[in-house]
């Protein structure tokens, strides 16, 4: 029986895929804990891990909803979120993991104060990876304008005198890139298909493609007419006006039901008249419509994505960060979508009609859908994590 630690951002996201993960660790006869925050305590201790919170260490950078945004828009930003972070975690979590002596840490690609417990400690690392794997040939998706490219060059140095702070507690990272890429020589689970992920055959073996977690939808979705549109731009940044109303002016002319899921912050009273076949939710069961739906307006988050490659739907791509650009280009290279210039209605109305009515569309996304079907999942994760642990111990 070996002993994992697990370490996690609070976001549902990067978490879900982790607890079948547990799941099946747990039911192998390992042990496992899992660092992560309150809010997700419930459902980490019904995946079985012992839960260690880390609230009331964490740093004190009074983050607001906006700054969700500016840290996946503004990576100086973000290289500063995360080395507070493991500043502030750093005595908590040394204390524990030199008390347990885990056999070994699987972090998430974000939650680096795991992998750079890992580094100080000596102990063997796993990264866990809910987004695509990032290397030079597949970060070529993640298309920068000249002025964010100029503006991180620029900020280097900074990224790397903040990085530098954590050389004083003993942690051995030289550089930002340390903290935040995915290198060749480090065990790396990615939850998606080997077919959806780009490059995939630029990466080593040491990279283990198990698949997304698709939750299962909570109840059933019925639609009210023979279409149906799903329009959402994700959990974050999603308090877009503009947008909306002009989906919503989109929707007049489109002969099917259009479902928008607006986000907690929208101003629904701002949005004007809906035409009859327009609902406005501020949350759907998205998996449940999803299974649903003839097309989906997505910002392509690489959940919603891979929830609607799943159920076969094509995408129009909003893309808002490079991130999920490089998702919506994975998508629209593959066939299974294509791009939104502007979010004019007339773009938006004739993108949607487009992907309902030319059938190469869905049928392309199916076939990722079935990629996904046929990953090891979390079985898979396990085997990866075992065969580190086994190996390490020569057996
Ligand atoms: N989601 C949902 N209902 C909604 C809007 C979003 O269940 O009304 C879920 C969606 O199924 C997905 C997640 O929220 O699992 C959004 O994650 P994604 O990575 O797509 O985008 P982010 O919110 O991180 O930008």
């Amino acid at each position: 029986m070996a002993g994992i630690a697990f370490f996690n951002i609070p976001a549902h996201g990067h978490t879900n895929p982790t607890l079948g993960v547990v799941r099946e660790l747990i039911d192998r006869g390992h042990s496992v804990s899992y660092y992560s925050y309150e809010s997700f305590r419930e459902k980490i201790e019904a995946a079985g891990a012992r839960f260690i919170a880390c609230d009331s260490y964490d740093a004190q950078l009074g983050l607001g909803s906006e700054d969700g945004a500016r840290i996946a828009r503004d990576t100086a930003f973000s290289i500063h979120v995360l080395v507070e972070t493991t500043l502030a975690l750093d005595g908590m979590v040394c204390r524990e993991l030199e008390r347990e002596r885990p056999d070994c840490i699987v972090a998430d690609s974000i939650a680096v104060w795991g992998k750079a417990a890992a580094m100080k400690l000596g102990i063997p690392f796993v990264s866990s990876t809910t987004t695509f794997a990032f290397n030079r040939e597949s970060a070529k998706l993640m298309k920068q304008s000249g002025s964010q490219a100029i503006s991180l060059l620029l900020s280097v140095p900074k990224m790397n005198r903040d990085v530098k702070r954590l050389e004083k507690l003993g942690y051995p990272i030289k550089n930002f890139l340390q903290l935040i890429s995915n290198d060749r020589y480090t065990d790396t689970i990615v939850y998606t298909s080997p077919e959806f992920q780009p490059c995939c055959e630029s990466f080593p073996e040491r990279y283990s493609f198990v698949g997304p977690c698709i939750l299962p939808p909570e109840r059933s979705f019925e639609k009210n007419k023979g279409k149906l549109v799903y329009i959402s731009m994700g959990t974050v940044n999603n308090n877009m006006p503009e947008v909306y109303r002009s989906c919503i002016a989109a929707a007049a002319d489109i002969d099917a039901q259009v479902l928008i899921s607006v986000g907690a912050l929208a101003d629904i009273g701002s949005l004007g008249e809906l035409p009859e076949n327009v609902q406005l939710r501020r949350w759907v069961d998205q998996t449940a419509v999803l299974r649903e739906a003839d097309a989906f307006l997505s910002h392509c988050g690489m959940n919603s994505a891979s929830e609607s490659l799943y159920f076969g739907v094509p995408m129009l791509c909003s893309p808002q960060t490079a991130e999920q650009g490089a998702v919506a280009a994975r998508i629209c290279q593959l066939g299974a979508g294509i791009p939104l210039a502007t979010a004019s209605p007339e773009n938006i109305r004739a993108g949607l009609k487009l992907l309902m009515e030319e059938g190469s569309y869905r049928s392309n996304a199916e076939k990722i859908g079935e990629s996904f079907r046929h990953c090891g999942g979390a079985k898979a994760a396990a085997d990866k994590i075992e065969s580190l642990i086994l190996g390490l111990h020569n057996i």
